[in-house]
């Protein structure tokens, strides 16, 4: 696959959405090219047997495509799975809390870890490491702020909370526990050390591909706590023993994530490469927050800044209502932020262009220069 640009296909708009969120458009045209017939194989792979050859080649590459660009080694499996990062919040504390007499600590930067410890309580004692809700979500903690609970049985992070755009920077120290993280949305956006991880899980429809498919990275040694009795489907063991084929996977979503790995590994060069393109869309956009006088505030603290998604408040609620409309009429789509936080956030993910935060630079410093006066 080669670079293309969004101006080669008039009628996309730039897409800020938080999920599902803008894809490589080399991805959907190669997509697109195969859809009737894969090469080869003479038929769809949204027609092909998840059994086929041609399935267990594209199962094989995926597979493949994740373990090169992430470094992952012996230690750890690899498993696609369905329910999305939301079922996760159930699974992790099934296989990892279910029977164990330690909690599960969780640290809580944002939304999403509030509603994966949420369901946590469900199955054991949830310990509350941290939690950041006095201020809305606007920051990390320090080292000397999080407290663990004896040998916990896990520490759960989220690595980037999409709804505040609060992003670690480097993984907290957690003792000798097993580090659970949910990555849905910085998944694939930078490298990650995935031999300091007990378990990683992301959705694919943030940054590497489209809804459906659910990664999970899990220590080997960590399987061992999953109990007999847990429903089939809900066990780990079952879809590592079964090569993420129990029952029939989402092909299609399998076959996209695959297609983004090689985007981020050939055309993008690799997570490194990628972690610093997006490094550089990001500053570009908290320059101008930076340099507007307070006009655009934003949401997270500057050290916790979310390379993936900006969010920040206007002077008044009527005129990010205005923003957001005037936003669209140019072409720069779904800047609304989340009801929780409120005023604009920009969702700039692997695929978004540095055209498309260009373009959202320029319209941002246009509005401020007229609503202003
Ligand atoms: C989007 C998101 C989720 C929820 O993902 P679903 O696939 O819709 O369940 C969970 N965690 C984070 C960090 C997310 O960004």
């Amino acid at each position: 696959m080669t670079e293309r640009s969004l101006a080669s296909v008039g009628e996309r708009v730039f897409n800020f959405s938080p999920g599902p969120a803008v894809l490589p458009l080399e991805v959907l045209e190669q997509a697109q090219e195969e859809l009737v017939s894969l090469p080869g194989v003479g038929m769809s792979v949204l027609e092909i047997s998840h059994r086929s050859p041609a399935f267990d080649r594209i199962l094989e590459e995926t597979l493949a495509g994740l373990k090169g660009l992430l470094g992952i080694g012996a230690d750890h499996e690899v498993i696609f799975l369905q329910g999305g990062a939301s079922l996760q919040f159930s699974m992790v504390p099934m296989n990892l809390l279910r029977g164990q007499q330690a909690a599960a600590d969780y640290i809580l930067t944002g939304t999403w870890g509030v509603t994966g410890a949420k369901e946590a309580r469900r199955e054991g004692a949830v310990h509350v490491a941290w939690d950041c809700a006095a201020t809305n979500y606007d920051r990390l903690p320090g080292p000397d702020e999080i407290r663990l609970s004896k040998d916990p049985a896990y520490v759960h992070v989220t690595s980037n909370e999409t709804i505040q755009g609060v992003q670690w920077k480097h993984e907290p120290m957690v003792g000798g526990a097993p580090l659970v993280c949910d990555c849905s949305s910085d998944f694939l956006s930078r490298p990650i050390d995935v031999a300091k991880y007990g378990l990683i899980y992301a959705c694919a429809q943030k940054n590497a591909g489209i809804a459906g498919v659910t990664a999970v990275i899990i220590r080997k040694d960590l399987l061992e706590r999953s109990r007999d009795t847990l429903p089939t489907m809900l066990d780990y063991r079952t879809h590592v023993t079964n090569g993420s084929r129990p029952n029939t996977p989402p092909v299609f979503a399998v076959y996209i994530l695959g297609l983004v790995c090689r985007w981020v590994r050939d055309t993008m060069g690799g997570l490194e490469s990628m972690a610093r393109h997006n490094a550089a869309k990001a500053k570009i956009l908290y320059d101008i927050l930076d340099s507007s006088a307070g006009f655009y505030a934003g949401h997270a603290r500057p050290d916790c800044r979310s390379d993936m998604n900006v969010t920040f408040r206007l002077p008044n609620e009527g005129l990010e209502k205005e923003f957001v409309t005037a936003a669209a009429q140019r072409g720069l789509i779904d800047l609304k932020g989340h009801r929780s936080v409120g005023g604009i956030r920009a969702s700039i993910y692997n695929a978004m262009p540095l055209e498309g935060v260009a373009a959202l630079r320029d319209f941002m410093i246009d509005f401020q220069k007229t609503r202003q006066a």
